[in-house]
């Protein structure tokens, strides 16, 4: 699982990150919700090991990611964690296959087995027939699922993503953050995932609201959960000075 304690962020004046705490345990979603400057993408950057925080601590599976080198972190982001992004993702000179295939690729994988798992994921995301395609011959839903898919072929423990569907109308958003959703249930990996659409929320097990860097109303989903946990809860929130 994944923990946080404490996880301050400040670029130069601005603290993006005041003193966050978050649990994931191992198959969980959790969502971040909140305005726009309230720290959510800071939060997924220090989660991810892709920034290190001001001070506090991440610890996935009792690894503390912040006592790693940078090499270290690079490693741990391209074996245990999945990411999927806004815009810009893939690369546009190759197929969805290709795609897809390049991460296990980089860690080893051989690129027949790579390719075959590919397309396995890509038919999982109702890609089937599409593996030949370029990502400027795909719709943006496609892409999307395409990315998914490419964040799931590596067997990540965490997928992060960032505002996935920022770019695509609602009934499309919806579709490709249900397969995000239900897809990294199934596979078992844990999922946290930034998003402004309160329907994407209740399909996760769990959601946190952010205002001026710290947590201010957690909530769980009324179909279960785990609900608010101690240093989390409306009446733990800290307001910045
Ligand atoms: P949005 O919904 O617009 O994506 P967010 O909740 O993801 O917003 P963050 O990107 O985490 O917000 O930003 C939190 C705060 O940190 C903001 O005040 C932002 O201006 C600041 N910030 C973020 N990244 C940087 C950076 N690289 N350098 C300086 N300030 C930054
Ligand atoms: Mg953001």
């Amino acid at each position: 699982r994944l923990a946080a304690r404490g996880l301050v962020h400040r670029f130069g004046d601005t603290t993006a990150l005041a003193g966050v705490d978050v649990d994931l345990t191992d198959g969980g979603s959790l969502a971040v919700m909140g305005p726009s400057g309230s720290g959510k993408s800071t939060l997924l950057h220090v989660l991810a090991g892709i920034l290190v925080p001001t001070a506090g601590t991440v610890h996935l599976r009792g690894t503390p990611v912040q006592g790693l080198s940078e090499r270290e972190r690079s490693l741990l982001r391209r074996r245990s964690y999945g990411f999927v992004f806004q815009h810009g993702q893939l690369l546009s000179e190759l197929s969805a296959r290709e795609n897809v295939a390049l991460p296990a690729m980089l860690l080893g994988t051989p690129r027949a087995e790579a390719e075959a798992a590919a397309d396995r994921w890509l038919a999982q995301l109702g890609l089937a027939g599409a593996e030949g395609r370029r990502p400027g011959e795909l719709s943006g839903g496609q892409a999307q699922r395409v990315a998914v898919a490419r964040a799931l072929a590596t067997h990540p423990d965490v997928v992060f993503a960032d505002e996935p569907t920022g770019a695509l109308d609602q009934a499309t958003g919806h579709d490709v953050m249900k397969l995000l959703v239900e897809t990294t249930r199934e596979v078992g990996a844990s999922l946290v995932v930034v998003t402004h659409d309160a329907d994407v929320a209740a399909w996760c097990d769990r959601r946190i609201d952010m205002r001026d860097g710290l947590v201010v109303a957690p909530g769980s989903t009324p179909s279960g959960g785990a609900g608010p946990r101690p240093g989390e809860g409306p009446a733990a929130a800290r307001r910045l000075p």
